[in-house]
Formats: C-alpha cells, sequence, structure tokens
C-alpha cells in the first residue's frame, strides 16, 4: 500500500485521490476550501484544510513521509510554485505537479519535478488511441517504444491457438498473462486455446502491437 499526498482538491485531484483510495492506497487531501475538505473527509484517509504557500502549514503535515506529493492546483500557478520550492526544502522525494503550459512544465522541469502532467494533452491521446484500437482496454507505456496492453479476445477467435494470432511475431510479442473470469495464466504456452472474453496481457514494441491487435478484434 502507498502513501499519497494530493494538494488541491478540484477536479483532477478529486478524481485522483478518489482512484487512488478505490487501489487501496492510503491519501492525504490537502485544500485550502472547507467545503471540498468536508466533501472528501469520509472518502479519503485524512482531508486537511491548509494553504500550501505557506511553509509552515505544509511543514506541519509531514509530507516527507510520503511516497509520492501530487501537487493538482489548477489555475494559479504561482501558488502551485511555491508549494513545489517548499515541498523540495522539507525533503520531500517524489513531487508530481499538474502543469497547463508549455512554460510551466519548462519551470517544473529546472525545479526537478519527477513527473509534470498535462491532463488535457494526455487524455486526448488516450481518447484518440482508444478510438483506433477499440479493442485495447488499456496499455502503459514503459519507455523505449515498449508498451503493456490489455486487449479483450473477441467472439472470432474462440477456439484458436494463441500462436495463430502471434503467426510472424513470435519472438517480438511477450504475452504475460491470460485472465479468464477470476483464473489468471500466466506465460502461456504458444498452443494455449483462446477463448472469447479472454483477456489478454501484451508486452511489445508499439508498431508490433499496432499489427498485432486489429487480429484479435
Ligand atoms: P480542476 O480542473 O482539477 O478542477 P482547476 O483548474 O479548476 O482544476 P483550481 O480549482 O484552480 O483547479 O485548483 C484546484 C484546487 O486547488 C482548488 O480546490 C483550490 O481550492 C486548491 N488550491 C488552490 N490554491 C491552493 C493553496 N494555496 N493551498 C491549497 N489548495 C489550494
Amino acid at each position: 500500500m502507498g502513501q499519497f499526498a494530493v494538494i488541491g482538491l478540484g477536479r483532477f485531484g478529486s478524481a485522483a485521490s478518489l482512484e487512488l483510495m478505490r487501489m487501496g492506497h492510503s491519501v492525504l487531501g490537502v485544500d485550502t476550501d472547507g467545503k471540498l475538505v468536508d466533501k472528501y473527509a469520509d472518502q479519503l484517509t485524512h482531508a486537511v484544510i491548509a494553504d500550501v504557500t505557506d511553509h509552515a502549514a505544509l511543514e506541519e503535515l509531514g509530507l516527507d513521509n510520503y511516497d509520492v506529493v501530487l501537487v493538482a492546483i489548477g489555475e494559479e500557478f504561482q501558488a502551485s510554485l511555491l508549494c513545489v520550492v517548499h515541498l523540495k526544502s522539507l525533503g520531500v522525494q517524489t513531487i508530481w505537479v499538474k502543469a497547463s503550459s508549455h512554460a510551466q512544465h519548462l519551470i517544473l522541469s529546472k525545479l526537478g519535478v519527477a513527473r509534470i502532467i498535462h491532463p488535457e494533452e494526455e487524455m486526448g491521446i488516450r481518447v484518440a488511441q482508444t478510438l483506433s484500437y477499440p479493442m485495447v482496454n488499456d496499455y502503459i507505456s514503459i519507455g523505449n517504444g515498449e508498451f503493456v496492453v490489455e486487449i479483450d479476445v473477441s467472439e472470432r477467435l474462440e477456439g484458436v491457438p494463441l500462436h495463430q494470432v502471434l503467426k510472424g511475431q513470435p519472438d517480438t510479442i511477450h504475452v504475460l498473462i491470460v485472465k479468464r473470469k477470476t483464473q489468471i495464466t500466466v506465460h502461456p504456452a504458444n498452443d494455449f486455446i483462446l477463448h472469447t472474453k479472454d483477456i489478454l496481457v501484451l508486452l511489445g514494441q508499439l508498431d508490433t502491437l499496432k499489427t498485432i491487435a486489429p487480429k484479435l478484434a
């Protein structure tokens, strides 16, 4: 279980906080707005009213003990920036920040922020990719053009062995797991027989995955 602090409980910060809770993590939510803090108090591990531009207030929260602090202050970039500077001085190791422009990105990267998030752009790219490959449920990039993707097996492939789907790409695509209801098969053999509604989790280069994904639809 991870320990996360989310600063700013607007739409982005609250959605991230609630999803982290759903995934079993511990979340401290922080906002200057008492109404928002009240709203999420019962749904988060802790929710606190504090102005994070105030160094002393931030210090009291003991944020250096958290795995990641996510700064989700939207419009007020000056507050976001000051918060990052304070978090750095308090020894917080991993800081993620929501940004909304190239200039903000540049400044935050100079401050050594671990991850700068551009929600609208990132969501736009995800939506476009999902539209192009509707059979892909979810994916993550692990760098160097390698992706892990989760793909639904269609009715058309009922009874088809895995090697038939991977024809031509057996060495470049790794089938990590097949999920069948609650049953999970790790590294299935080439002659593994697919069933409709199986879920495949594949690892490979994006270009190769793009050629495989439509064969599963
Ligand atoms: P979203 O799209 O996520 O709603 P937004 O662009 O509307 O984001 P804001 O509403 O500007 O973002 O900020 C997000 C939250 O950050 C707000 O709930 C706001 O009260 C909180 N916030 C702003 N400044 C501070 C601060 N200095 N300390 C703590 N919280 C702050």
